[in-house]
């Protein structure tokens, strides 16, 4: 059936068009100045002395675990409840990720879990903001300090998101965000490096560009490096879309609002969690249906209706290649298994209409008290 509302949409007004139009016909479509004023403008906003602009937040992902010097046996904590980027930036460094079990409640990592997976050969922690919702870093960086571990941020999904009135991005030895259509703010593709340590931001730097280093020779490569730069599209668009980021977050906010309020009471459907002391940055609408709902069966049933949804996520440690490689199985974390069975996205942008949030509600409403048992 022909699908009533979108998944996902990114903002783009008349103003980013011609921003990036303006790059395109300056002819200078890379290495130039656009880049390095995204750069500025990220830094200051997320409050960090540096930040490097990358083409993915995968790419960003893998440049800050090379950084750190993490590589073949040693063990980082990551959550299995996340996009696979996370974890397949410690895969492309050899690296063995120990998957931490969640909190039941905003679905980020759980402290205690994560204290009892250290073993003398932890490295770091791979910390996910996940769905835009702030970790849990007092207790995160409190075991990381105790235990002698890098900290790196995957804060791809939290944009603008605050713990205790801190940028997410500030915390850990650097962050990653990504800017793919479906995120909160949008280049196209692309993704940054946020960092208060100038080692990490020269490095990455570098690498991003075949290994050069910026005073050297063009031809001159003191790394192995790759190609990671992102283009003067990217970032034309990128400083447009961040001189409204508030606006962005503000209209997302106000349709997760209109979905909480239209599901409220709603039996069968929990919805999401936001703690007191946090901002979050919308970037999905995920809700967790009660167990004995058939998860499946339920999303089904919003296709026919023309209603699009993803099951957010199946669990990295039971997708086929991390099964065949890390032979990990079902049974390995239980509060991930059980809300990863039971969780729908719904569709969510910034710009989705009352009557759209409406039209989604009653399908669930619908949809769940056909799939009740
Ligand atoms: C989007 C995302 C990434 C990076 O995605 P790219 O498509 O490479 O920009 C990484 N981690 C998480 C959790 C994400 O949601």
């Amino acid at each position: 059936m022909h699908e009533q509302v979108a998944m996902s949409s990114p903002d783009i007004t008349e103003e980013d068009v011609q921003a990036v139009a303006e790059v395109v016909r300056s002819g200078r479509l890379s290495l130039g100045p656009r880049i390095e004023e995204f750069e500025e403008l990220v830094a200051s906003y997320i409050g960090v002395k540096y930040a490097v602009a990358v083409s993915s937040g995968t790419a960003a992902l893998h440049l800050i675990v090379k950084a750190l010097g993490i590589g073949p046996g040693d063990e980082v904590l990551v959550p299995s409840f996340t996009f696979v980027a996370t974890v397949n930036a410690l895969l492309y460094e050899g690296a063995i990720p120990v998957f931490v079990d969640i909190r039941p409640d905003t679905y980020n990592l759980d402290p205690e879990d994560l204290e009892r997976k250290i073993t003398p050969r932890t490295r770091a922690i791979m910390v996910v903001d996940v769905f835009g919702h702030p970790a849990d870093w007092d207790e995160i960086l409190d075991i990381a300090e105790r235990y002698g571990l890098r900290v790196i941020d995957d804060a791809c999904e939290a944009i603008g998101a605050e713990y205790k009135g801190k940028k997410i991005g500030q915390f850990g030895n650097a962050a990653a965000f990504a800017f793919y259509p479906n995120k909160q703010m949008t280049t196209g593709e692309g993704g940054m490096i946020v960092t208060n340590d100038p080692g990490i931001a020269s490095l990455c730097r570098s690498l991003r560009n075949q290994g050069r280093r910026s005073t050297g020779e063009w031809l001159e490569h003191e790394y192995l490096g790759y190609n990671y730069r992102m283009t003067e599209m990217s970032a034309a668009l990128g400083i447009s879309q961040l001189r409204r980021i508030e606006v962005l977050l503000a209209n997302r906010e106000k349709v997760a609002q209109m979905y909480s309020s239209y599901l409220q009471g709603v039996e069968g459907v929990r919805l999401p969690v936001v703690l007191p002391y946090v901002r979050m940055s919308w970037f999905v609408y995920v809700v967790t249906l009660s167990q004995g709902l058939h998860r499946d069966r339920v999303m089904q049933v919003l296709a026919e209706k023309g209603i699009p949804t993803r099951g957010y996520f199946p669990p990295v440690h039971l997708q086929p290649y991390i099964r065949k490689s890390l032979g990990t199985r079902e049974g390995l974390l239980p509060v991930t298994e059980s809300v990863a069975g039971r969780t729908i996205a719904l569709p969510f942008h910034g710009r989705m209409s009352e009557s759209e949030v409406q039209m989604v509600v009653e399908a669930l409403m619908e949809a769940v008290s056909r799939c009740t048992p």
